[in-house]
C-alpha cells in the first residue's frame, strides 16, 4: 500500500535584487497576512534597513513594533514572543544578518505567526531555512522554526555588508557537497530517507557557486546576487527534504564542536568550510576531491586552515574526535575518530 506523505513548505515570494528593500511592503501585502508587523532587528541592521521598512509600513497606515536584539539567545526569543503578545502583532519580520532572523523565526514558530526574512548579509543558509540556531551554555541548539513566507534580499545592502560574511555564506553553500555525501551514507548504512531531488538540488547549488566563483568578488553587487540565489536554492532543498540534511552533515557537527571548544573564534560558514575539506577527505581519500573544496574556498578568500580560522591545532583534533558525541544524525564521523587518525587527516589536508 502506498502510504507516504510529505509537506513541502516553501517561501511564496522571493524578491532579490538592487534596491528591492523598497518593495518589502508590497511583497508582504501580497501574502494577505492580518494585523500589524513586529520587526526584529539588530542595532546595525536597523540603521541599514530596519528603519526604512518601519517607515514604509507606517506610511501605509500599519503600526509596526520593533524589538532590537543584540545577541542570539533564548531570552531574546522570549522577549520577542512577549512583545508580539503585548502589541497584538499579526506577523514577524526579521531584518538583519543571522541573529535577528533566527530569533524572529523561532518566535514565529511558537507564536504560530507568519514570518518574513529580510537579510542584510548573505552569511549562512538560515536566511531561508526552517531551522533556527541559538547558543545555550556551551552548546548550540538547532531547533524547529518557521520557514519564511517571503524573502526580500536587497543586493545593494548585502553587497555592502562586511566581505567575510559573504565568504562565510559561500563556504556554507560549498559544504553542501559533504552534507549530501553524509546523507547518502546515512541512507546506505542506516536506511535514513534520502530525497534524490533535494540531494541533487543541493549539490547543484554548490557546483553553480563554485563555477561562478570568478564573479564573486569584493565590492561587486553581482556577488551578492549569486550568493543569495544559492542560499535560497539551498533553503528550497531543505524544504523539499523537510530536513536540514541536504545542507548539514559531519562538517556541521565539526563546527558545532568548535563553537563549544573555541566559542566565537570564527564564523559558522568559515568553520563548516574547513570541516568540509576534512570530511571530503574522509569520504573520498586519496582521489583528491577534497582539493576541489579547498581550492574553491581559497579562491573566494575563505579560510582553509586552523590558523586562518583563528583556532589552534588542538581544537581541530578535539572537534574531530568528539563530533560523534553529537547524536543528532549519522555521518562519516559517527563511529568516532581516534586522535592519530584525526591528526593525519588534518595534516594531509593542510588544515593544521
Ligand atoms: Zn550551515
Amino acid at each position: 500500500m502506498f502510504d507516504k506523505s510529505t509537506w513541502i513548505r516553501l517561501p511564496r515570494n522571493v524578491v532579490v535584487g538592487h534596491g528591492v528593500l523598497s518593495q518589502t511592503t508590497d511583497a508582504i501585502a501580497e501574502l494577505h497576512l492580518g494585523g500589524h508587523p513586529l520587526l526584529v532587528t539588530s542595532p546595525t541592521a536597523r540603521e541599514m534597513a530596519g528603519d526604512r521598512v518601519v517607515e514604509a509600513f507606517a506610511a501605509d497606515g500599519a503600526e509596526p513594533s520593533v524589538v532590537v536584539v543584540e545577541e542570539a539567545s533564548f531570552a531574546a526569543v522570549e522577549r520577542v514572543i512577549e512583545t508580539a503578545r503585548a502589541e497584538d502583532s499579526g506577523f514577524l519580520i526579521g531584518v538583519g544578518g543571522g541573529k535577528p532572523i533566527d530569533i524572529a523565526k523561532m518566535a514565529s514558530h511558537s507564536l504560530e505567526m507568519g514570518f518574513v526574512s529580510v537579510p542584510t548579509a548573505a552569511s549562512h543558509d538560515g536566511i531561508v531555512s526552517g531551522r533556527g540556531s541559538v547558543p545555550e551554555g556551551d552548546t548550540r541548539h538547532s531547533v524547529a522554526a518557521e520557514p519564511p513566507l517571503a524573502v526580500v534580499a536587497d543586493t545593494e545592502i548585502i553587497a555592502n555588508a562586511p566581505w567575510e560574511l559573504m565568504t562565510a555564506g559561500c563556504a556554507d553553500i560549498i559544504s553542501n557537497y559533504t552534507a549530501v555525501r553524509d546523507w547518502q551514507l546515512a541512507h546506505r548504512l542506516q536506511n535514513v530517507e534520502y530525497s534524490e531531488y533535494a540531494g541533487a538540488l543541493s549539490r547543484m547549488t554548490a557546483e553553480m557557486l563554485v563555477d561562478n566563483a570568478d564573479s564573486i568578488k569584493k565590492g561587486l553587487e553581482e556577488s551578492a546576487w549569486v550568493v543569495v540565489k544559492a542560499l535560497v536554492s539551498s533553503g528550497v532543498a531543505m524544504s523539499i527534504a523537510d530536513s536540514s540534511r541536504p545542507a548539514s552533515g559531519a562538517e556541521h557537527l565539526f563546527s558545532h564542536q568548535l563553537d563549544r571548544i573555541a566559542p566565537g573564534a570564527a564564523l559558522h560558514g568559515h568553520q563548516v568550510g574547513v570541516g568540509s575539506i576534512l570530511t571530503e577527505y574522509l569520504h573520498s581519500g586519496a582521489d583528491g576531491r577534497w582539493k576541489n573544496i579547498r581550492d574553491a574556498l581559497a579562491g573566494l578568500g575563505a579560510p582553509t586552515t586552523a590558523d586562518e580560522l583563528g583556532i589552534d591545532e588542538g581544537a581541530v583534533i578535539e572537534a574531530l574526535t568528539t563530533a560523534h558525541e553529537i547524536r543528532d544524525r549519522y555521518t562519516i564521523l559517527s563511529n568516532g575518530m581516534n586522535e592519530a587518525a584525526a591528526r593525519e587527516v588534518a595534516t594531509v589536508t593542510g588544515v593544521i
